[in-house]
């Protein structure tokens, strides 16, 4: 079994993860960045990006390509195997140099003086076959700060009755020119503020009580009509729109570390404020694993850069 040795390993390669990577090289640091089963995070399943600054227009999976290749090039050591298992180690229990803190187990074995863990989150999807099929470009999207751009002036809906499907209805309504918000019960859950905003809003309406059972594309492949069905009158109706956001959340990908270090009761890894420090030394985390507000590729990358600087301190105040 091959054993390596880095200052720091990153687990995980979206724009956090690549992000960390580039400010670790060129620190210095011999850095290595494990990809995991899907290289690249979730900008790999979506198409056009154009809120990343520096790019009028991207694809996702050119600017994750780019982002890997820019790591490439500063020596990063990109493995593309999925850590199973993350475990601390000291002088007691293994024979390593001193400054050794963690040991990552993939089908090899990875030692690091620090981890930056940025295994991001994976959105929840309803589940309906067409549904998979229609995220390919075809007016179903998990995120309108993406996407929602591609729908001006154009009737969409959003699942969901949360602070995102509220957030994804108000951004929305900016663009679109009717949003439906199809939500399962009859009371929303997101907080008040945003519900009033809501009921202000004239371009947005509430079908309440509805889930939805299909989702219909025309010739073109693209989405034409959401069958709804009302689970009080069993009655369904076609809502016809030709964009769908599902935000019924997200799940941050955390269970490596879950009994390791502190996780909110969503899962998502707790960081001290203004900070990537999670609760053990010489973890950080970044990017969708321990944010739930903005979720987005730039503040991904901004927190994968914090977590790069504050593991280098890290490991020079390990030294002395
Ligand atoms: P939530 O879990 O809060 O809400 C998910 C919503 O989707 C619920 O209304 C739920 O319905 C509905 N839902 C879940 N599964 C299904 C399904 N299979 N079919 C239909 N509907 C479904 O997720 P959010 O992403 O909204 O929020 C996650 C966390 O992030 C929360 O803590 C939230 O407060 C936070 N957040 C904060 C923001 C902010 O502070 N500005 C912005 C966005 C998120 P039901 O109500 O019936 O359970």
């Amino acid at each position: 079994m091959e054993i390596n040795y880095y200052n720091v390993i990153i687990i995980g390669s979206g724009p956090a993860g690549c992000s960390a990577a580039i400010y670790a090289a060129r620190s210095g640091l011999k850095t290595a960045m494990i990809c995991g089963n899907a290289p690249g995070g979730q900008l790999t399943i979506t198409t056009d990006v154009e809120n990343y600054p520096g790019f009028k227009h991207i694809l996702g999976p050119d600017l994750m390509f780019n982002m890997i290749e820019q790591c490439k090039a500063l020596a990063v050591d990109i493995i593309y195997e999925h850590v199973e298992q993350l475990i601390p180690v000291n002088k007691d229990n293994i024979e390593q140099p001193n400054n050794i803190k963690f040991l990552l187990k993939t089908f090899n074995e990875y030692y690091a003086e620090a981890i930056i863990l940025a295994t991001g989150a994976s959105a929840k999807w309803l589940g309906l076959p067409n549904e998979t099929k229609l995220r390919q470009n075809g007016g179903v999207s998990g995120c309108a700060t993406c996407d929602g751009m591609f729908y001006k002036n154009k009737e969409v809906a959003v699942i969901g009755g949360g602070n995102s499907a509220a957030e994804e209805a108000l951004f929305l309504a900016n663009l679109a020119s009717k949003v439906y918000i199809v939500h399962r019960k009859d009371k929303m859950r997101c907080e008040q503020i945003l519900f009033d905003r809501i009921l202000k809003n004239p371009k947005i309406h509430i079908i309440w009580n509805s889930i939805v059972e299909d989702m219909l594309s025309g010739e073109d492949n693209k989405l034409s009509y959401l069958l709804l069905k009302d689970i009080i009158s069993n009655k369904t109706q076609e809502l016809k729109v030709e964009g769908a956001f599902i935000a019924i959340g997200h799940t941050p990908n955390s269970q490596l570390v879950s009994k390791l270090i502190n996780i909110d009761s969503e899962g998502y890894i707790i960081t001290e404020p203004n900070s990537t420090k999670t609760s053990m030394p010489g973890i950080f985390a970044a990017g969708d694993v321990q944010d739930k507000v903005f979720r987005q590729a730039i503040t991904a990358a901004g927190t994968g850069c914090m977590a790069a600087l504050e593991a280098l301190k890290f490991i020079e105040n390990n030294k002395n």
